[in-house]
């Protein structure tokens, strides 16, 4: 049995709710297509009438800076955020994160909005968008368009609020890093790489105008919970800090009190994770912190799955 009868490329977000809205449920959008067609494939989710590709809409396939902000189109892949000479420079976490998902086929298709709008908890672009205080743009199937922080798009694992067989997540807005700002991302992957991280960290810092001391700090890991959340308790415990070895003690006394990553059957053990939390925050912590000391900022990492 074929897994769709019908395949849409609209050019525009408008066309592609009005294809959705004809089939009333039964077309649904797809992106690069390498979480969707494996739940068409093995998932055993039930045939599709119709697919709306939406990688050939221009406004969510561009990455444009508008004063200290990025707008970034949903359909952006992967690939195409590791080459940005800008995100490499003012939004590293989100590279690093984005170059190590799957492998080039995957980051080549793969894109950002696909990451989020299947709503696993520990979808590496989805960590670093949530450390950048992102917001999304969604055109919703009855027509509004709406800005909405990242959070408040993610209901549980794997469910979204929106409902990608009428509405459309368009694009992404985060501030870039000014000065004494910076941010980095690392994850533990299991070296036959299952898809989805044991555990991923993104991290933002901005420091005072000495760049001495945490003014503000965005810190998450994850998985820790059914959807991404910050790691409140980190940061307070940043904040108003000298940048030195007691902070980071600090920071990682105030995950280990406030963070219980649970077991998972594929990935790793409660404890390991556990362990693994304080291994991301002195890999990242002190990289996020010399980028915004030094205003260098070169991804590492890339492609090393
Ligand atoms: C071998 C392999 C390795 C992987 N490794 C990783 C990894 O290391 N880290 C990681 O985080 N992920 C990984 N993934 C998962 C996946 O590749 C990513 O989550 C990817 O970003 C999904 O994007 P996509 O464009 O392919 O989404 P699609 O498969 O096209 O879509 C996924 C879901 O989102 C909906 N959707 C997509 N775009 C939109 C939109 N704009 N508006 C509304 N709904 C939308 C679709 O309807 C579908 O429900 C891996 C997958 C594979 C197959």
């Amino acid at each position: 049995m074929p897994y769709w009868q019908y395949y849409h490329t609209p050019q525009t977000v408008e066309e592609a709710l009005a294809i959705l809205a004809r089939y009333n449920g039964a077309a649904q959008v797809i992106a690069g297509g390498t979480d969707l067609l494996i739940d068409l494939q093995y998932g055993g989710e039930p045939p599709r009438t119709a697919l709306v590709d939406v990688t050939r809409i221009p406004e969510m396939t561009a990455i444009n800076e508008v004063d200290d902000l990025v707008l970034l189109g949903a359909a952006v892949t992967h690939t195409a955020i590791t080459r940005s000479a800008l995100l490499e420079a003012r939004a590293t976490c989100l590279v690093e994160s984005c170059g190590v998902i799957g492998g080039p086929q995957v980051r080549n298709v793969g894109t950002l909005g696909g990451n989020v709008a299947h709503a696993l908890p520990a979808g590496d672009g989805a960590t670093s968008l949530m450390a950048l205080d992102a917001e999304a743009e969604v055109a919703w199937g009855d027509g509004r368009r709406e800005w909405l922080p990242l959070a408040a798009l993610y209901r549980g694992a794997g469910q979204s609020a929106l409902d990608s067989r009428r509405d459309v997540l368009v694009r992404f807005r985060f501030r870039l890093a000014g000065a004494g700002e910076g941010s980095a991302f690392k994850r533990v992957m299991r070296p036959q790489g299952v898809a989805l991280p044991v555990l991923g960290c993104a991290i933002w810092v901005k420091l005072d105008e000495n760049k001495t001391r945490y003014v503000d700090a965005r810190v998450c890991i994850g998985p820790v919970a059914p959807t991404p959340i910050l790691a409140t308790a980190v940061q307070d415990a940043l904040r108003g800090q000298p940048c030195d070895d007691t902070a980071l003690e600090a920071a990682i006394r105030a995950a280990h009190a406030s963070l219980r990553p649970r077991a998972s059957k594929y990935r790793a053990t409660a404890e390991y994770r556990q362990l693994m939390i304080e291994t991301l925050l002195r890999g990242a912590l002190p990289l996020a912190t010399r980028r915004a000391q030094t205003g260098q900022a070169r991804a590492e990492g890339l492609g090393l799955g």
